[in-house]
């Protein structure tokens, strides 16, 4: 039966931009103004950002400079585990049931992204049959939140990525620096690849996975060709290909790697693959999953 694919990498074309989709100003509890915030997200040379109050929507700072691309948002966080609303108009009401919430998310439009599963205590802040109930209309999940470094938890959250998507939940997997103070600037971002700055192409792109997750490894090629996947990165040095329930099905060192991905699986019948590359460090960065289907 010949493989099929389905991969977001496909047909690429554009530039690979950076940015943080998640952070506080002085307008919820975060440490800086939104002038300030905007400000320092543009000397550390990102190309856009969102700024993601909790529960309101944190109107642009006159003064933002040009070169950062500002995407409107809001953190849905009283009354139950919080979500990302990336491209929000207005703040969707926060009610206990957040499988209403997703409903209301996606009739309002944008990026909906339930946030760092792992936080608190026994890290539940999202338990994962709360996680697997709903509906499946968000467009993914924090496998990366910063602020979680400090905080009791895990800021990573990959386990329950492949979890989600061992059950058929197509989630994409998404990194933040979820930014309340200096400490939390630059841990964790997202690469999308954009045909242009425009707002919409960003927003696009976070939708259709057209992008990949870092905590410090760069990439300077990622895409597939039919069922072939090339990967090329600019820091990390061994790269793990991951299928269904988190099996690592090699590892591989190097800076450039070519996979047949029906020779990598060999006789395995996984409904996904990802890749992870790893770098010095924590750094890393988690493509998106590559659907993978026989017919
Ligand atoms: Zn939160
Ligand atoms: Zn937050």
């Amino acid at each position: 039966m010949p493989l099929r694919i389905e991969s977001p990498y496909e047909n690429l074309s554009g530039r690979w931009l950076r940015g943080n989709m998640h952070a506080h100003t002085t307008c919820s509890d975060g440490a800086r103004s939104p002038s300030e915030l905007v400000s320092v997200y543009a000397e550390m040379g990102y190309d856009w950002l969102c700024i993601s109050d909790h529960d309101l929507v944190t109107p642009a700072p006159p003064d933002a400079p040009e070169a950062l691309i500002l995407l409107s948002g809001n953190e849905i966080t009283a009354n139950g585990p919080h979500i990302l609303h990336v491209g929000a108009e207005v703040a969707v009401e926060p009610s206990p049931d957040r499988a209403k919430v997703i409903e209301e998310v996606a009739k309002a439009g944008g990026i909906c992204v339930l946030n760092h599963p792992n936080w608190e205590k026994h890290f539940s802040h999202w338990p994962q049959d709360k996680l697997e109930a709903m509906p499946r209309k968000y467009d993914g999940i924090e496998i990366f939140n910063g602020i979680v470094i400090r905080h009791e938890g895990s800021p990573l959250a990959t386990d329950r990525w492949d979890r989600l998507l061992s059950k058929g939940v197509r989630a994409w997997g998404y990194a933040n620096d979820d930014t309340h103070s200096d400490f939390d600037l630059g841990n964790g971002w997202n690469r999308v690849c954009c045909r242009s700055r425009k707002v919409e192409d960003i927003l696009v792109g976070l939708k259709q996975g057209r992008c990949y997750a870092s905590t410090g490894v760069e990439l300077s090629s990622l895409e597939t060709v039919g069922t072939r996947i090339r990967i090329i990165a600019r820091n990390g040095s061994l790269c793990i290909p991951v299928v269904d329930w988190g099996v690592e099905i090699g590892r591989f060192p190097g800076r450039a790697w070519e996979f047949e991905i029906e020779k990598l699986i060999g006789d395995r019948r996984p409904s996904y693959i990802r890749f992870e590359i790893h770098g010095d460090g924590v750094a890393s960065a988690w493509t998106q999953p590559i659907y993978l289907s026989w017919t």
